[in-house]
């Protein structure tokens, strides 16, 4: 079968798997405090560690990008700033006090959006004084990092955080296309994001990251050469290569600033990756999981080399934790146990915090068969090889042996013995892989869960 018709036959609604179970299949819709800090201790007893990951959600943007599936708070209004610090501060103090008792070692951070430049460098500042209680962070100790707006990150950003051990930042650039950047109603030229790169670079950045898009509306291998070459001649360590997700039926109005007619068909789309891929190759980054490229030199690259690689709700990561605590509105936290998500509106968020809880609304406890297929999926997202041994119950291991039959006669996958492979050719196919190993997907009633997996 040719390229075009597999992607054809392949090409449907799926998981991205930032988690498995992924969100909405979710058990625990009215998950209790307690239940959520008790899965906490169970990964402090299990892993004996006092690590953790940091993920920050600061929500707020100025103007509303088209093409946009996070969680996000449109204002220009700058007075949310204060009282929104002052609770991710609470929240943080809620879980030391119910938790941690000062006994934990922060190993990475990120700032997350929404837009966090969108909040003045001292109100970040504050922010991180009161979860580290010091002026400054070692960068071996612990990675921080942030994603900035080309259009609104200072100097002055570049410089505070940077004092304080910040060493990473992405920019969100999606396409340089003045007609895409339209369709998009994210206006931002290449001068600015120049700008900004130089800057942070001079300053000691050491690991630089453009977020780029393919699949957006009007988009053609033409746009995509020319958003490539116009990256390249900035050279930044890591290019995230995101898959435009249309779920306008998710994400509301948002997603309808543009027809579905100017939405790359199936096969231009996955043209425009491989277009995409074969330059960046040719410039030296390689490959790292669905759609992240990295030079040699950068961690992530050492991280896929060293088998090191590791995906939670913030993406690849080379920092392995099993504990991750999401802070702010909507942010979702991960105790490889359970996971669970804070509330979704600024106001339920800070008022459930001010009356002295943690925010979480919904949740999952993982069951003994969620542990291992979640460890297989892992294993296939970040290294395309995963070991089923661990699967003691015959019938699910059978199911998924049968369920992938058909992408191994495909050439897609290969089984040998206990261990599922990717080869080259399965890459693009990677989530319908994962699938056959997901246990809830038959739960679906509804396709329109999910965005294509291709
Ligand atoms: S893409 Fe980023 S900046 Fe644009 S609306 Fe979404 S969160 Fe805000």
């Amino acid at each position: 079968m040719n390229n075009g018709s597999l992607i054809e036959k392949y090409n449907v609604p799926g998981p991205r798997y930032t988690s498995y179970p992924t969100v909405p299949f979710w058990k625990n819709n009215d998950l209790s405090e307690s239940q959520w800090l008790e899965t906490i201790h169970q990964n402090r007893m299990a892993f004996n560690s006092n690590e953790l990951s940091l993920y920050i959600h600061l929500p707020f943007c100025e103007s509303l990008c088209t093409f946009c599936g996070c969680h996000k708070r449109i204002t220009k209004n700058h007075n949310v700033e204060e009282p929104y610090i002052d609770t991710l501060i609470k929240e943080w103090n809620l879980y030391n006090e119910q938790v941690f008792h000062d006994d934990y070692r922060i190993k990475e951070l990120h700032f997350g959006g929404g837009t966090p430049t969108f909040f003045t460098p001292d109100e970040l500042i504050r922010l991180l004084q009161g979860l580290f209680k010091t002026d400054s962070i070692d960068p071996e100790k612990c990675e921080l990092s942030f994603e900035a707006h080309p259009g609104n990150t200072s100097i002055e950003h570049l410089d505070k955080l940077y004092r304080f051990g910040f060493r990473r930042l992405s920019l969100g650039i999606q396409d340089y296309n003045e007609e895409i950047q339209k369709a998009i109603h994210r206006i931002q030229s290449f001068e600015q994001v120049k700008e900004v790169h130089e800057a942070a670079r001079k300053m000691g950045y050491t690991s630089i990251s453009h977020d780029l898009v393919f699949g957006l509306p009007k988009q053609t291998l033409e746009h995509i050469n020319f958003t490539i070459d116009q990256t390249l001649r900035l050279m930044p360590d890591r290019i995230s290569l995101y898959s435009y997700a249309h779920v306008p039926w998710i994400k509301g109005v948002g997603q309808r600033g543009f027809s579905e007619a100017d939405l790359p068909k199936d096969e231009e789309k996955r043209a425009l990756y491989e277009t995409a891929k074969l330059k960046l190759e040719a410039a030296g980054y390689i490959e790292i999981g669905m759609d992240h490229f990295a030079l040699a030199h950068d961690p992530l690259a050492i991280a896929l080399r060293n088998k090191t690689l590791h995906r939670n709700f913030m993406g690849y990561t080379t920092q392995y934790t099993d504990l991750l605590i999401g802070l702010g509105m909507s942010a979702i936290s991960d105790s490889w146990f359970g996971f669970a998500q804070n509330d979704k509106t600024v106001e339920s968020y800070q008022e459930t915090v001010n009356s002295g809880k943690i925010p979480v609304f919904r949740g999952h406890i993982l069951t003994k068969t969620d542990l291992i297929i979640r460890k297989c999926i892992l294993d296939l997202m970040c290294h395309f090889e995963t070991n089923i041994n661990e699967i003691s119950d015959d019938s699910v291991k059978q199911k998924i042996i049968d369920d992938l039959s058909e992408l191994e006669s495909d050439g897609l996958v290969i089984i040998s013995k206990d261990v599922v492979s990717v080869p080259e050719r399965g890459i693009p196919f990677v989530r319908n892989i994962c699938m056959c190993f997901d246990q809830y997907l038959s739960e679906r009633t509804t396709t329109n869960l999910f965005s294509k997996t291709i």
